[in-house]
Formats: structure tokens, sequence, C-alpha cells
């Protein structure tokens, strides 16, 4: 007889589906966080699903939302739980990278500090409470509120082969167009790979939209990751050939002003090629993009307000 499952402090018994919003504190500021646990009738892996870690990428939020309230916990083998707006805040306020409190990007700040600020605490309490929980991790994310993409997955080169082997097997059943790896630090991937668990981050969507072909992208990504756990034997439509991409450039503004691009997302893009350029207030150009490899250009800023420090656009090469 399979056992109950416990996680976050909600315990579930076999075959049954919990919903609830817990009430949570970081660093003296009250939030939100709706969770969804479905522990399956039948035995298996342990998947979390979070989205909404940056609060305006809407197409992982509502694919998360959809994941957790059309699983069948009888028809589920393992445990499925689902933070489908892990950054509350955020997504009240539609707030672009960062976490309103102390202004810091969520996933810059796992595996959290329980001392630190509000983000780091709130990185923390999602670490602490659900990723390290899994056996498998996948993190649902788009561009944000000012930023086009194309789909693509991003795996994070820990430099063990056989995590990194499960995880690239994760991204490829997903079946995104391209698959990135990444060595960057503080991401809810990068954090969760620490800990030896196979993980995935998939971006879907962007500009603060959430059209229904893009939502229905994500969710056949969801199923078919499912059903290469083992969780589930629903079918979805079979991903179409990935492409991988060994790095991924970012490009960022060295001005407060405009940006003006010059290449749309899902160009080919050589190295040296003029990528755009940013203007001071007065229209007088400050700053030439410029590819840094030959690639794809993964994301795009398509505001023309820009700020130093901010991204510009990414090529995977
Ligand atoms: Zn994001």
């Amino acid at each position: 007889m399979k056992s109950s499952f416990e996680i976050a402090g909600l315990r579930v018994e076999p075959g049954q589906r919990r919903a609830e919003v817990l009430e949570l504190v970081c660093a003296g500021v009250p939030l939100k966080m709706p969770l969804y646990v479905l522990n399956g009738a039948g035995e298996g892996p342990t998947l979390v699903v979070t989205a909404g870690i940056h609060g305006a990428e809407y197409v992982g939020i509502e694919a998360a939302l959809r994941l957790a309230q059309r699983t069948d916990p009888q028809a589920l083998r393992g445990q499925l739980v689902v933070a489908p707006i892990a950054s509350q805040l955020a997504f009240a306020k539609r707030a672009i990278y960062i976490c309103p409190p102390d202004g810091k990007n969520l996933n810059r700040c796992f595996p959290g500090n329980p001392a630190g600020t509000f983000a780091e605490q709130l990185a923390d309490w999602i670490f602490t409470n659900l990723i390290r929980h899994a056996d498998f991790y996948l993190d649902l994310h788009g561009g944000d509120m000012n930023e086009a993409l194309i789909p693509f997955s991003i795996v994070r080169r820990s430099g063990n082969a056989a995590l990194d082997d499960r995880s690239l097997a994760l991204s490829q059943a997903f079946g995104l167009p391209y698959v990135v790896g990444s060595v960057v630090r503080g991401s809810t991937y990068a954090a969760a790979t620490e800990l030896g668990i196979p993980s995935v981050l998939a971006e879907v969507g962007g500009q603060g939209l959430w059209p229904e072909d893009q939502v229905r992208q994500m969710s056949e990504g969801l199923a078919r990751a499912m059903r290469h756990l083992g969780l589930s034997s629903q079918t979805a439509p079979p991903a179409p050939p990935t492409r991988l991409l060994e790095e991924m450039h970012w490009l960022r503004s060295e001005h407060d002003g405009l940006f003006y691009p010059q290449v749309a997302v899902g160009e080919r893009v050589e190295a040296g090629q003029a990528l755009g350029r940013v203007a001071d207030y007065l229209g007088n150009s400050l700053q030439a993009v410029v590819a840094p490899a030959d690639g794809v250009v993964l994301f795009l800023v398509t505001t023309l307000a820009m700020n130093q420090g901010d991204p510009l656009l990414a090529v995977g090469a």
C-alpha cells in the first residue's frame, strides 16, 4: 500500500490532490504561495514544477496551473508538486525581472539565505521546502513583459556527466526547439543540480502575452516530460527534434536610454554582425551591439526603454 506524501507541511493521501494558498512571511513581508500537491495512486518519482519565479512570464504560469488542475492523481505514478506563482508579489505588481520588496532577481538568489533579504528568504523557502525534495525539477519561464523569445530550454552543465545526461534527456523529451547549456549560478535549476537533481528551465512566450498556442506548446512539453519520467502514460504529440547550443551569450546595455534592435528574435546571426544600438535620450548612438559569435537570437528586449546593465538580447551559439 502506497503511503501518504508530505511536502511544505501539506499531507496528501495516495490518489488525492490538495490545493492550498500558503501564507508566508519573508524578511517581514507577507506573501502568498499557491501550491498543488498530487500524490499519485501508483509508485514513482517526485517531480517538482515551479512557474512565475519571474512574475510576468504568463505562459509558464498558465501551463503550470493547467498541469496541476488537470492531472488525474488516480492515474499518476509518483508525486507531482506544482508552485504555479512562485513569486506572488512580482505577479501582483506585474514586475519585470525582480521581486518588488528588495528589487532582486529571484532567479539569481538560489539556493537562498534564511537570514537574507526578501528574495533570498523566498528562494530559501522554495529551495528548502520544495526543490530539495524533488527527484526531477522543471522551472517554467518565458520572455519577461519586455522580451520576445523563441522557445528553448536551459540545462546546467555541472561537470557531472551522468547528471548532465539526465537533464539533457529530460530537456529533449520536453521538446522545445533549442537546448542551451549554462554555467550561470544562483538560478533554480543550477541550485537543484548542485544536489544532483536533474533539472530543466523551459522558456516559452513573452511580452506579457499568453496565447493559447504557446500555452499548449508548454503543456505538451510538460506532458512529454511526465511520460519520459514514468509519472504518466498520457500521450502528447511527438517532440520535434531539438538543436543543441553550446553557449548563451548575454549582451547588456552599458547606458540608460533607448534600444534600437536591427535583428528579430529567432534570426540567425554571424559573429561581428550589427545587432542594434543603444542611444541616449536625444537619439545619439552610445553603444553598437555586435554579435559575439555565430548563432541564433534567443531573446530580444522589445521595449524602446533601456537601462544600464539590463539585458538587450542573447545569442545562442
Ligand atoms: Zn524568467
